[in-house]
C-alpha cells in the first residue's frame, strides 16, 4: 500500500510522472490521434518549464478531451501551479467569472477547436504537441497546503462556486487510487468518460497514470453516437470503467453495450449520484462477471471518500445500495439533525481547502480544520455507509412535512423505474413525479399504485410524468432541472391514492409529520 508522506505531496505526484519517460505505448486515445507516455512526458515537461518562469498564479486550462488537455494539466502540476480546468463550451460570462474568482494569471488553450479568447487581457498560450526536447526543470518548492486544483460547481446561474483542493489532498487521493488499483484486475485500457471540470475524472486519469495504461477518451460532442463509441472501447480493449450512474444509463440504452462486444470490461466504478438497483440489475444481465464498485464523495473532499464492492447480497437487501466504508486517512461520522436523521461529517486528509471568496459558506461547511459538513443524510451499519439524500429536500405540503428524498428513493425501488425526480407543483396542488422509465398512462398508474402501497398517502405524488429521455449536465449527472422542464408542459397522469385506511400501517413516523 502506498502511504503518502504529508510533507512531500508535490514530489509524490512528480514521481508518478517520472515513470512516463521510459514507458512504451499509448497514454491516451482520442479521435484526433494517440499520445504516448513518453511524448506526454516530453511535452508536459517542456511546457512546465515555461510555466515555472511565468509566475505562480493559477493556470486556467480551457479545453475538453483533446490530448493537449493532459499535457497542460501535467505541465501546471509539475510547475507547482494551481490547475483550473474549464470546459470548451462554457459561456463567456462563466469563463470570465471563473477566471476572476480563481485569480487566474495564465490561460492554456487546450482544444484546437477554440479559436477566440473572450477573456480580456489574460495572457494565453496555445498548447501544442510539437515542443523541442526540454532541458532540466527548475527546482520547485511547492507547499503541501497550496491549491493543486480549483473546481467550479456546475450551477448555470449565479456566481460559480470555486472549491480548492491542496497538493496534500491530491497526493492522498493518489495513494488511495493506488490501493483501489491494487485490488483490481490489471486493465488494458481505462475509460475516459468524465469531463475534466468534474473531479470524478481524477479516477480515470490517475488509474491510467499509476498503471501506465491508456485512457480511451470519450469526446462528449459525440456522446450520442454510442455505436461508434462502443466500437472504440472494444478496439482499445476497455477493462476499467468510471462514470456517474446516469452516464452508464445512457450507454445501456445501446444493446451492444454487453460482454460480447466488450469482453475485457471487468470493473465499473461509480461516483456522484445514487446507484440504483435497476441499473445494477441491467449491468449484471449484460456483464454477468462484472465487478461493480460504488463510491461517494463531494468535490470538497477530493473526489470520493468511500468505496464498496457491490455484491448480490446488496441487491437482495431491502436497503438501497451502500456507498461504502471510509477510505484510509478519512473518517465519517453522523451529526444528528432533524427527524432523527444524521448528516454525514467528513474529517481527515481528504478534506480540501474549501471555498474561494465565500467566508460565510466556508465557516458553515468547514466549521473546524479538516472537517466538512456534507449536507447529505446518511446512516452506517458496521461502518458501512448508506446515503439517504440531501438535507435541503424537506417540504411542507397541505400541513404535512415531507422529505422528497424518501419519495424519490421509493420511486427508484419501484419496478421499471430507472430514476426519478419529485417536486412540489408550482401552485402547491400536490407532489409531481417525473419518472425515467414508464411513459404510458397505464405504466405510470401502476407505478403510482406501487408507491401507494409503500408510502403514506400524502407522500404519493398526484401528478405523474414519464419519459425515456434524460438530459445530462456537465458532470454527466441527471440534469434534474432540465428533466423537469422537458416534461412539465406535457399532460400528466393524475393519481389519487386509495383511501387512507388502505395505506400501509408500516410507514415510519419520521417520513410524514403532520405540521
Ligand atoms: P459533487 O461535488 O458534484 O461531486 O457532488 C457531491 C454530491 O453528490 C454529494 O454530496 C452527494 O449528495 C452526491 N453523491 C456523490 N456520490 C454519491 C453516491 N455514490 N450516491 C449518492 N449520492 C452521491
Amino acid at each position: 500500500m502506498t502511504v503518502v508522506n504529508p510533507t512531500q505531496a508535490h514530489a509524490t505526484l512528480c514521481a508518478v510522472f517520472d515513470r512516463f519517460a521510459g514507458a512504451q505505448g499509448p497514454a491516451y486515445h482520442h479521435v484526433d490521434g494517440d499520445l504516448g507516455f513518453a511524448a506526454l512526458h516530453a511535452q508536459a515537461q517542456a511546457l512546465a518549464q515555461r510555466l515555472a518562469l511565468d509566475g505562480d498564479s493559477p493556470v486556467f486550462i480551457w479545453g475538453h478531451k483533446h490530448s493537449q488537455f493532459l499535457v497542460a494539466y501535467w505541465a501546471a502540476l509539475l510547475a507547482g501551479r494551481t490547475v483550473v480546468p474549464v470546459e470548451s463550451d462554457a459561456s463567456p460570462d462563466r469563463l470570465a467569472q471563473i477566471a476572476a474568482v480563481a485569480g487566474a494569471g495564465r490561460v492554456l488553450i487546450a482544444d484546437p477547436l477554440i479559436d477566440a479568447l473572450p477573456l480580456g487581457d489574460l495572457p494565453f498560450w496555445r498548447v501544442t504537441l510539437d515542443s523541442k526536447a526540454p532541458g532540466p526543470m527548475p527546482a520547485r518548492c511547492v507547499p503541501d497546503t497550496k491549491a493543486a486544483y480549483i473546481l467550479f460547481s456546475s450551477g448555470t446561474t449565479g456566481q460559480p462556486k470555486g472549491i480548492a483542493v491542496s497538493y496534500a489532498n491530491l497526493a492522498d487521493f493518489v495513494g488511495w487510487a493506488q490501493v483501489l488499483l491494487d485490488g483490481m484486475a490489471p486493465a488494458l485500457c481505462i475509460s475516459g468518460n468524465v469531463r475534466y471540470c468534474f473531479d470524478v475524472s481524477l479516477f480515470e486519469m490517475w488509474f491510467s497514470w499509476l498503471s501506465l495504461r491508456p485512457i480511451s477518451a470519450l469526446d462528449h460532442r459525440a456522446l450520442y453516437n454510442t455505436g461508434a463509441l462502443i466500437g472504440r472501447y472494444r478496439d482499445h480493449r476497455l477493462g476499467t470503467w468510471v462514470s456517474t450512474p446516469s452516464l452508464a444509463l445512457h450507454w445501456v440504452r445501446d444493446k451492444q453495450f454487453n460482454a460480447q462486444t466488450l469482453p475485457d470490461l471487468h470493473t465499473m466504478l461509480f461516483c456522484g449520484e445514487v446507484l440504483s438497483k435497476s441499473l445494477l440489475n441491467t449491468l449484471w444481465q449484460r456483464f454477468p462477471d462484472l465487478r461493480i464498485i460504488n463510491t461517494y464523495g463531494p468535490t470538497e473532499c477530493t473526489v470520493a471518500v468511500t468505496a464498496v464492492d457491490i455484491t448480490r447480497a446488496h441487491l437482495l437487501d431491502a436497503r438501497p445500495l451502500p456507498i461504502g466504508r471510509a477510505r484510509q486517512g478519512t473518517q465519517i461520522s453522523g451529526a444528528t439533525g432533524s427527524g432523527g436523521l444524521d448528516e454525514l461529517v467528513i474529517t481527515g486528509r481528504s478534506v480540501g481547502l474549501g471555498y474561494l471568496g465565500d467566508a460565510v459558506k466556508q465557516a458553515k461547511s468547514f466549521p473546524m480544520p479538516a472537517t466538512y459538513m456534507t449536507g447529505d443524510w446518511g446512516q452506517a451499519f458496521d461502518d458501512m455507509w448508506y446515503f439517504e439524500g440531501r438535507k435541503d429536500r424537506e417540504v411542507k405540503l397541505h400541513g404535512h412535512r415531507i422529505d422528497l428524498n424518501t419519495v424519490e428513493a421509493a420511486l427508484r425501488a419501484a419496478p421499471g423505474v430507472e430514476d426519478a425526480v419529485v417536486d412540489v407543483h408550482p401552485n402547491n396542488r400536490g407532489l409531481r413525479a417525473f419518472v425515467l422509465g414508464p411513459t404510458t398512462p397505464q405504466a405510470l398508474e401502476q407505478t403510482a399504485r406501487h408507491l401507494a402501497q409503500t408510502l403514506a398517502a400524502p407522500m404519493v405524488p398526484r401528478f405523474w410524468y414519464g419519459s425515456t429521455l434524460y438530459p445530462l449536465n456537465a458532470n454527466s449527472k441527471l440534469d434534474r432541472t432540465a428533466f423537469i422542464a422537458q416534461l412539465q408542459d406535457a399532460k400528466p397522469l393524475i393519481f389519487s391514492p386509495p383511501s387512507p385506511a388502505l395505506v400501509s400501517q408500516s410507514v415510519p413516523e419520521a417520513m410524514v409529520v403532520a405540521g
